[in-house]
């Protein structure tokens, strides 16, 4: 299963990537996840990559399809993969198309989530996340604990600095100019199914699941 996951900031790509890399058994490829861990490590890319995370703008092109198709080429997706983050303009999806005809395999779908701007910006707002293992949590959804260690790892959770609002307000922009062409350029080759992100994550879930399995 192929699948890539669209939507704003905050909507909850990174919640159902997770749980459908669970129940599909495949990786979850998360550029914003290997962006931060990178600049965790303090690597080459991390260096290149952490003035755009910080300002909310787009890592070069030149760095993130380069990474991209690095991971796709890895045995572990074989089986499949769940794209969230990548493609976010229509070069990368354009990318995408030519790294997937260079392996012989097809995308079976992209997935549309969609929230109101309210929904999202409140999300992300209240978004906390496991410095080591990437778990996220929110304020009032779904607390992370007293003690402030990863109920899955005992890492550190944190705010993202990229979630301040003058710097959410910037990716919207960004969402805005350059991935929402992505939506109409997978609309346009039937390939993609809209699902209601508003409503609660485990919904979310089982109407993805039925889509992709054809049900819906
Ligand atoms: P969110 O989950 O809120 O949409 P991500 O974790 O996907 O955020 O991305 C965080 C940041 O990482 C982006 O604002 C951008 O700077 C960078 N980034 C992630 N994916 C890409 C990509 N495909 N192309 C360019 N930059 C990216
Ligand atoms: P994205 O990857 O699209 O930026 P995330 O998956 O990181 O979004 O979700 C953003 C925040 O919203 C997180 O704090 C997460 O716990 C919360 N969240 C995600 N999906 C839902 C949902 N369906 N209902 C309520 N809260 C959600
Ligand atoms: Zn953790």
């Amino acid at each position: 299963m192929r699948l890539v996951l669209l939507g704003p900031p905050g909507v909850g790509k990174g919640t159902q990537a997770v749980r459908l890399s669970q129940r599909l058994g495949v990786p979850h490829i998360s550029t914003g996840d290997m962006f931060r861990e990178a600049i965790s490590q303090k690597t080459p890319l991390g260096i290149s990559a952490k003035e755009y995370l910080d300002s909310g703008k787009l890592v070069p092109n030149e760095i993130t399809i380069g990474l991209v198709k690095d991971r796709l080429s890895n045995a572990d997706c074989e089986a499949g993969f769940i794209l969230d983050g990548f493609p976010r303009d229509v070069a990368q999806a354009e990318a995408l198309d030519e790294i997937l005809k260079g392996l012989g395999v097809p995308l079976d779908a992209v997935i549309y989530i969609d929230a109101g701007e309210d929904v999202v910006e409140k999300r992300i707002a209240g978004r906390r996340i496991c410095a080591k293992c990437g778990a996220l949590y929110h304020m009032t959804n779904n607390p992370p604990p007293e003690d402030g260690k990863c109920t899955r790892c005992e890492g550190h959770i944190y705010q993202r600095i990229d979630d301040k609002a003058e710097t959410v307000r910037e990716r919207l922009k960004v969402y805005k100019a350059q991935t929402e062409p992505v939506v109409d350029y997978y609309r346009g080759r039937g390939i993609l199914k809209t699902v209601d992100g508003e409503e609660d994550a485990d919904k979310v879930l089982e109407t993805i699941i039925s889509m992709v399995q054809g049900r819906k």
